[in-house]
């Protein structure tokens, strides 16, 4: 490691004011600091106070044990086994406890570094704020603000890469990378959202390092996907780890057809899909996985639909089978909860069914639970050239309309019945 002495930053210096700071997260730092321990506030928390950006959440940092933190909280769980955290609980709100530690030695107990969910284990013994300081991703997510008094302390040379908008791994890339490939995802995640410069070693290096996710569990890849698509910028972050070569070892299946380029289709659409996401995100509406991964999977999922020229081979049924083989193909790279891929595949065997405009299968489709994501999934699809537009506005309009007018409005096209008396006046087209 460098020689990096410690930089003090007081209080008339930096812009951290405790009125920033969620009054939960300031309870437990006094809280700890009144029982006579060390207690700070790290990570993205410090990070994005110091950059004006509203935090997700605030984590704190302490010389107390789990065991000694739980002795001053009633509302406290700890959680983990190997490395215990403490969790405290304010009704919705949780603040994470976590005990200083210091990286153990990379060489011994190879074995059982990563645990069956791919949780980084290695950190596991307890150590000084300094040492914290170190087993680190980046500087800028090291900086430590300590309640006692208010000041940062910065033991890795953090403030200036905060100042500089550069995100810099804390060691030697290449062995940080290796020890948790998940590394790469965060390094991109981060330069993504901050708007931050990868050191140039390190644009070099993702490429070359990026198939170690392949051995990363499924199921810890998922929780990245989420944080990589769902935090506000994913159409960015899609297109930077595409260029780094990091969306392949998460959706290889995605990624094949996308180096096809033959059609424009799959790129296109997952544009749409991350951009409208990236919109929601931006106006506090609620996102779903299934959404997202249905647009990703798409392409691939049609690729794996049997020959629809086959007797009694419908369409659906084609998606269904196509759905389920892909589900089991992409669960091998990144996992999806049942909770997720169910209504994914639902909003996918729906679309078919938007091409019948007559009947009581259309109005049928209107009620259907999952209208409203299969609707505006077919809005990507219209987006990206593969269904008329006319077909969509046509399906946009009968939501606005009272349901007489939706029952005769299916009814429209249809083969001539007897009319029934005392009907109302038809409305016009764009009524
Ligand atoms: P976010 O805004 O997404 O919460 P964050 O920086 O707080 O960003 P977390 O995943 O909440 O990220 O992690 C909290 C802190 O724990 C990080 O700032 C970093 O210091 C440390 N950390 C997290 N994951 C790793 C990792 N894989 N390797 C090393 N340090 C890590
Ligand atoms: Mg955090």
């Amino acid at each position: 490691m460098s020689a990096q002495s410690l930089n003090i930053i007081p209080r008339p210096e930096h812009g951290i004011s405790r009125s920033l700071i969620s009054p939960n997260a300031l309870k437990v730092l006094n809280r700890l600091n009144q029982a006579g321990f060390r207690a700070c506030l790290v990570g993205g928390g410090v990070r994005d106070l110091l950059l004006g950006r509203e935090p997700k959440d605030f984590d704190v940092a302490t010389d107390a044990t789990p065991e000694q933190i739980r002795q001053q909280f009633r509302n406290c769980r700890l959680i983990g086994r190997r490395f215990r955290l403490a969790h405290v609980l304010f009704g919705r709100e949780v603040i994470e406890v976590a005990t200083f530690r210091a990286a153990s030695d990379p060489d011994e107990d190879d074995e059982t570094q990563v645990n069956d969910a791919g949780r980084l284990l290695r950190d596991n013994v307890y150590g000084s704020i300094e040492e914290d300081a170190w087993r680190r991703d980046f500087t800028v997510n090291a900086l430590y603000y300590d309640i006692s008094d208010f000041s940062i302390r910065d033991y890795v040379g953090g403030m200036e890469d905060l100042e500089a908008g550069r995100l810099r791994i804390i060691g030697d890339p290449e062995a940080r990378f290796r020890e948790d490939p998940v590394r790469m995802l965060r390094a991109v995640r981060f330069a993504a959202k901050l708007g931050f410069t990868l050191d140039p070693e390190l644009q070099a290096l993702i490429p070359r390092l990026a198939p170690l996710l392949h051995d990363i569990a499924p199921a810890r890849l998922y929780e990245e996907v989420l944080k990589l698509f769902h935090g506000g910028v994913a159409l960015n972050t899609f297109e930077m780890l595409r260029h780094y070569h990091l969306f392949e070892p998460l959706f290889p299946l995605t990624e094949a057809v996308l180096a096809e380029e033959e059609n424009h289709f799959p790129h296109t659409l997952i544009s749409h899909a991350l951009a409208n996401t990236d919109a929601r995100v931006a106006e506090g509406k609620p996102v779903t996985p299934a959404f997202m991964f249905a647009a990703l999977l798409w392409e691939p999922m049609r690729r794996e639909m049997p020959d629809l020229d086959q007797p009694d081979m419908s369409e659906i049924q084609a998606i269904q089978i196509g759905g389920a083989r892909v589900v089991t193909q992409q669960a091998r790279h990144v996992s999806i909860p049942k909770r997720f891929s169910l209504p994914m595949r639902e909003i996918w065997s729906l679309q078919p069914r938007f091409q019948r405009r007559q009947g009581r299968r259309a109005l049928q489709l209107l009620e259907h639970p999952r209208f409203r994501a299969a609707y505006d999934f077919l809005l990507l699809r219209c987006a990206a050239g593969e269904v008329e537009q006319e077909l969509c506005d046509w399906w946009t309009e009968i939501q606005t309309q009272a349901p007489e007018a939706r029952a005769e409005r299916v009814t429209a096209g249809r083969p001539r019945k007897r009319r029934r008396p005392r009907r109302r006046k038809p409305r016009s087209e764009h009524g």
